[in-house]
């Protein structure tokens, strides 16, 4: 399996993550990736950045970037999944100069409800077309019924997420491990891709897939529908390609 991206990564303007924008993409580089996401948190998580910090994301000169770190750098964002309707924490506005948008639950943005409850929410998100990749939809705190939740990313063609974060020994999130499995296979009998992601807070996490490939290879998860191998594949699944066309 190649691993030539991490599309979903934070920097202390995030308020819980400890590096700078240049430090997560040096260590990007320097670990041989090819691409590097920094997706900061959306202004409903505590001690993040707030709507402006989004609205003037095209301050941030891309192809300076790329020319520097020698690596492609998308600019996005992970929207807080905030209502059972689709509702996310940024506005037009806001989202003008994403390049790549995550959306995601968190225990301080929504409250957990019933396992229907949760899969509505998770595939209305699906459904908002400013969605590109649903962030770790592993977490048993909120359950969920992922063949339902399957079958919408692909039909409306959104990603969805591995995160390696989730399913670190210490990792927070409730039985990670068991509800990727299960949503793996549905993956599987669907043919619905995903994306490997680390969810780094710091640099040494960043390109990290370990815990993540090792779930993969359990269930013998076909390497064409992981999209880390092919930045192009990868690449049409985000709000940047979209926009272009
Ligand atoms: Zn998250
Ligand atoms: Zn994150």
């Amino acid at each position: 399996m190649k691993f030539l991206l991490d599309a979903h990564t934070h920097t202390i303007a995030s308020g819980h993550a400890y590096n700078t924008l240049y430090e997560m993409i040096q260590r990007a580089a320097d670990i041989g990736l090819e691409l590097i996401g920094i997706t900061e948190h959306a202004p409903a998580m505590p001690g993040t950045c707030g709507e402006f910090y989004f609205r003037n994301l095209r301050a941030i000169d891309r192809e300076y970037l790329q020319e520097k770190f020698g690596i492609e750098v998308l600019i996005g964002a992970e929207l807080n999944i905030i209502d059972r309707n689709g509702g996310v924490d940024l506005n037009e506005l806001g989202m003008e100069y994403l390049d790549v948008v995550i959306a995601s639950m968190h225990l301080p943005c929504l409250k957990s409800g019933t396992k229907q409850e949760n899969t509505q929410a998770a595939i209305a998100a699906i459904q908002n077309p400013d969605v590109d990749i649903l962030g770790h939809p592993d977490d048993g705190r909120y359950p969920m019924d992922y063949e339902p939740i399957v079958r919408a990313a692909k039909q409306y063609g959104k990603l969805l997420e591995v995160n390696n974060s989730s399913l670190q020994p210490n990792g927070y999130r409730m039985n990670a491990r068991e509800n990727y499995k299960i949503m793996l296979e549905y993956c599987k009998k669907y043919e619905q891709p995903i994306v490997v992601n680390s969810d780094a807070h710091f640099v040494t996490a960043v390109g990290n897939h370990q815990y993540a490939e090792q779930v993969l290879k359990e269930v013998q998860f076909p390497e064409e529908l992981v999209l880390n191998g092919s930045l192009e594949q990868f690449f049409s699944y985000t709000r940047k390609y979209k926009k272009k066309k």
